[in-house]
């Protein structure tokens, strides 16, 4: 039985104390403790969450890691700073950093790499245009990146997370239908099972990501393949992030 993971992705939302408030408004509700929680702030107020979730079940994430281990990399964040802050997990490959950021599946798969080396469960998010699902492609486009980001990588169970979301679904308020998220979940678990075996691929966490919101969390979240939710706009509110993990409650 693969628990359920709801995570939040804040972006660059929020200041220091709309995040204090948004961290207080979770940790201190009642809330569903069969299902994973982690919370993905921006860097600068990753220290105020680590702080904040000690003594919670409550985990830590980063939106983003360095492809590099240390040294001259002007702006950039190494994935041993993350893991000495106290991070869990981190993503890698969120279409906002393939698309506006310009990172490439090789990029992505030497963050995996670093990710994994120094400790970091990672989150690769995978996930097709407009133009590619209307073009019936999308079989074909994520298998790609999954080969791709996936790339030599050897990753244990349970270090790595797969988050399926569709670009076209992210932050626009169209939901991908819950058949078709659930088959495409499907999909990625195959390529994992060709990839990892059947063990690692039965044990390995696929989420859904895109306008995923109260009114449709459970019906997202009950099918089978889909074993949690990343959830950006909803998450920045308690009130609906909490409802989204309570979706069975
Ligand atoms: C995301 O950014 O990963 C996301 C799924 O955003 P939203 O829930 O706002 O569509």
């Amino acid at each position: 039985m693969r628990k359920k993971i709801i995570a939040g992705n804040w972006k660059m939302n929020l200041d220091i104390n709309e995040s204090k408030q948004l961290i207080e408004n979770i940790k201190n509700s009642e809330f569903d403790k069969d299902k994973e929680v982690i919370i993905f702030p921006p860097y600068v107020f990753l220290q105020l969450a680590e702080e904040e979730l000690k003594d919670t079940d409550i985990r830590l994430g980063a939106q983003n890691l360095c492809q590099y281990d240390d040294g001259a990399y002007t702006g950039e964040v190494s994935a041993k700073m993350l893991k000495a802050l106290g991070v869990d997990s981190v993503l890698v490959g969120h279409s906002e950093r393939r698309t506006i950021f310009s990172e490439n599946d090789q990029v992505i798969n030497t963050k995996v790499k670093q990710g994994l080396e120094n400790g970091l469960r990672v989150v690769l998010c995978l996930g097709e245009s407009e133009d590619i699902r209307e073009e019936a492609k999308h079989e074909d486009f994520v298998r790609e990146q999954i080969l791709k980001g996936l790339d030599k990588i050897e990753a244990k169970i349970g270090q790595l997370i797969i988050a399926y979301e569709p670009i076209w679904a992210i932050g626009t308020g169209k939901t991908c239908d819950p058949k078709d998220a659930e088959k495409m979940c499907k999909f990625i678990r195959d390529q994992l099972a060709s990839l990892y075996g059947q063990e690692f691929a039965e044990k390995t966490r696929i989420l859904y990501g895109g306008s995923v919101k109260p009114e449709n969390a459970k019906e997202l979240l009950e099918k089978e393949n889909i074993d949690g939710a990343l959830v950006g706009g909803a998450s920045l509110d308690s009130k609906k992030f909490l409802d989204i993990i309570n979706y069975e409650v």
